[in-house]
């Protein structure tokens, strides 16, 4: 089986590169591999893969010089992978331009419903166009010019700055947003409080969305980092369902 995505793969531990490519060459995908940065480079420009797993610690430089050259190029999705649980690199790779992340150890379900997720985002972006004045999602509609916001049919009453979030998230959809980044576009200055008064909003627009166990998310809090909007809804539970498989690389 094949499908038309190549995915290009930079990480240096040989074992955890080479169980992704088979992995993801099992599912149908091409993949390209680069063990630094400047190999990874060379192969984005050459091959224009569609997408790219990044590992943040590689030999010749961090993850993040490689992201910032891909991002003066390409809005194409990066994935990255982080051994570190250190939330600060993840909030930093976010914040510049990584689309997701994976945490060593990550199981295989999870990265190939990553990579799904990330591959969707950007054929929404490019089919649908998000900027045409209303953004669609699995029985959720934003109205951008009248401001307006329907779940199934009904609309949902929100306070001006819970829409302002609202819209946010959804021009970036699949995309965790960190806490800084929302906060900066919200309200434009952040202080003590500002991580309460978003996580207060947010647990407000949450309720009025219907957010329930099992039921349709729209919106799913990555704990400590930020909020993701999701160009389909998905159980509530779906990051953690997913580690219980196989795990693939440590
Ligand atoms: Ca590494």
């Amino acid at each position: 089986m094949s499908n038309k995505y190549k995915i290009l793969v930079v990480e240096d531990e040989h074992n955890i590169s080479s169980l992704i490519g088979a992995l993801l060459e099992a599912d149908g995908y091409q993949v390209i591999s680069a063990s630094d940065c400047a190999n990874g480079k060379m192969l984005f420009f050459s091959h224009r893969p569609d997408l790219i797993l990044l590992d943040m610690g590689l030999p010749d430089a961090d993850g993040i010089t490689l992201l910032g050259e891909v991002r003066k190029a390409s809005f194409i999705p990066v994935i990255v992978i982080s051994a570190r649980t250190d939330e600060a690199d993840k909030v930093e790779a976010l914040d510049h331009g990584a689309n997701d992340y994976v945490t060593k150890p990550f199981s295989s379900a999870e990265l190939l419903a990553r990579i799904r997720s990330a591959l969707r985002t950007a054929a929404f972006h490019s089919d649908n166009g998000i900027y045409d004045g209303v953004f669609v999602s699995d029985g959720f509609l934003i109205d951008y010019d009248a401001r307006r916001v329907f779940v199934d049919g009904t609309e949902v009453k929100l306070t001006q700055t819970e829409y302002n979030i609202i819209a946010f998230l959804s021009r970036h959809p699949g995309k965790v947003l960190t806490y800084s980044a929302i906060i900066k576009e919200i309200w434009g200055y952040s202080d003590s409080g500002s991580v309460k008064k978003l996580q207060v909003n947010m647990a407000n627009i949450r309720k009025k969305l219907g957010a329930r166990p099992g039921k349709k998310n729209y919106i799913v809090n990555e704990l400590g980092i930020g909020y993701r909007m999701c160009e389909r809804s998905e159980p509530v539970s779906d990051k953690t369902a997913a580690t219980s498989h196989s795990t693939v690389a440590k």
